[in-house]
């Protein structure tokens, strides 16, 4: 893969900037919280001042910040970048107002921003920004939402000043702890047969392969279940987002896109999901997220106007697709998490603004992170967990999701609800979704995580 070019922003990020867009992603997470009381101490009068740590980074362009301090914090050791070099306390009362000593306006930018990522020049074999050169690799934080850490100290400095107290969001009618968003990119509806038929092959099992190939061409592939995969969700009060890939051509380097064609028959069967109450998007196929016209070509081809969005390999291009994304009518993207880890691509765990360099503003589309991938889990190339790992790595996430009032984005490829699949399997999915039950999750579509996200239920908006 070839390295891009290194972007400078077209707009210049300012103190004010990063302010502005750290606030309005602060006051979505406590709603109520009175953010415009927090600033550095040479904007007006701040009631709680936070100390600019941030010494001209954000003037450069460099990916990477000096390293983090660590400090404790609701009892999790936390990293804190632009932190005071003296260790002072975090927070200090001093007539009337509240002092932060780390910068966590602007650790918090850092880190939801994308920052790395648009500096930085590393991609993958397939265009991404790896795991292996993120912030979260080298320090070890993929599985603390870091800025949700940064956002709690900023609302505890809040709360000392005014006297009041800020509740975390909550989900659904029930008022739930925490929502959790079960999708499934459906890139695979024709290919069960085609390992064992293969394997057949190799081994001159010519009756076995015969026997395959009879039923391939006779009847309904083993992934063609999308109806079945919905079914599985529905016993657990939740509905699937089936994100539809509607390009069966291949990459221009091989790469497969959708192994089915996106027919009428098809359309009316994705119809009928709909109706029992399935959400669907678009999986955009490859080079979409960096091709505006071709975006918007599939756009048309599925129809679904105001849908929401996640690119097949979850490619993302952060100095492209954010202002190409924003063009369109998508109100929801879900393609921020990475690829070889399972955790916090941003650091966060709520629904957020990305920001766009481009125009050094939030983007008009909401961000659902992306927190675990079937495929993550085990691959030849990203982990390769056994069975009964997977539910002990994934708890401590779940958990600190539920502490922050966050929504646990889960996606299973519907070709992983195969019984033959006993790694990432429907095994593998229930036990998790049993998991997310326990803990009392609201299973919630993207459009109704988007619809509470910007205007919670009993608003009058
Ligand atoms: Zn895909």
């Amino acid at each position: 893969m070839t390295t891009p070019p290194l972007p400078a922003p077209a707009a210049p990020v300012s103190a004010m900037v990063r302010l502005g867009y750290v606030r309005r992603q602060l006051a979505r997470a406590y709603p109520g919280l009175p953010t415009e009381l927090l600033g550095y101490a040479d904007g007006g009068q701040p009631v709680v001042v936070v100390a600019e740590g941030s010494a001209g980074f954000f003037d450069g362009t460099q990916p990477y910040p000096p390293a983090p301090t660590w400090r404790e914090w609701r009892g999790r050791r936390v990293p804190f970048f632009f932190d005071a070099p003296l260790g002072e306390p975090l927070l200090t009362e001093r007539g009337g107002q509240v002092f932060v000593a780390a910068d966590v306006v602007a650790a918090a930018f850092y880190l939801l921003s994308g920052w790395q990522e648009y500096f930085s020049d590393e991609r993958d074999q397939h265009g991404r920004f790896p795991y292996a050169a993120s912030v979260q690799q080298q320090y070890g934080f993929a599985a603390l939402p870091v800025v949700n850490y940064y956002f709690d100290v900023l609302k505890t400095a809040l709360e000392q000043a005014t006297g009041q107290q800020y509740a975390p969001r909550r989900w659904g009618p029930q008022r739930a702890e925490f929502a959790a968003f079960i999708s499934h990119d459906v890139d695979n509806l024709r290919s069960a047969w085609k390992a064992p038929a293969k394997a057949a092959l190799g081994r001159g099992q010519l009756l076995r392969f015969g026997r395959l190939l009879w039923r391939h061409l006779t009847q309904p592939d083993a992934w063609d279940n999308l109806e079945a995969v919905a079914a599985q969700v529905a016993q657990y009060g939740g509905r699937s987002t089936f994100f539809i890939l509607p390009e069966h051509r291949r990459a221009p380097n091989g790469t497969p896109n959708a192994d089915y064609q996106f027919t009428p028959q098809f359309r009316h069967r994705l119809r009928r999901l709909q109706e029992q109450g399935c959400e669907l998007g678009l999986h955009g196929s490859l080079g979409t997220s960096i091709d505006n016209w071709a975006l918007i070509g599939e756009l048309r081809r599925l129809y679904l106007p105001g849908s929401g969005l996640r690119f097949h390999y979850l490619h993302w291009e952060p100095y492209r697709t954010p202002t190409m994304v924003e063009w369109t009518e998508v109100i929801y993207d879900s393609t921020l998490g990475f690829a070889e880890h399972y955790g916090f691509r941003h650091s966060y765990c709520l629904p957020f603004y990305p920001f766009d360099f481009a125009t050094g503003s939030e983007a008009s589309f909401l961000e659902i992170p992306l927190n675990v991938m079937d495929a993550t889990l085990h691959h030849p190339r990203y982990l390769q967990l056994a069975p009964s790992e997977i539910l002990p790595a994934l708890a401590p996430i779940f958990a600190e999701i539920r502490r922050f009032g966050g929504v646990a984005s889960v996606l299973w490829h519907n070709e992983n609800f195969d019984p033959t699949n006993e790694r990432n399997g429907p095994r593998e999915f229930h036990a998790l979704m049993r998991h997310l039950q326990d803990l009392g999750a609201a299973f919630r579509t993207g459009r109704e995580i988007y619809s509470e996200f910007v205007a919670p239920p009993g608003s009058s908006r």
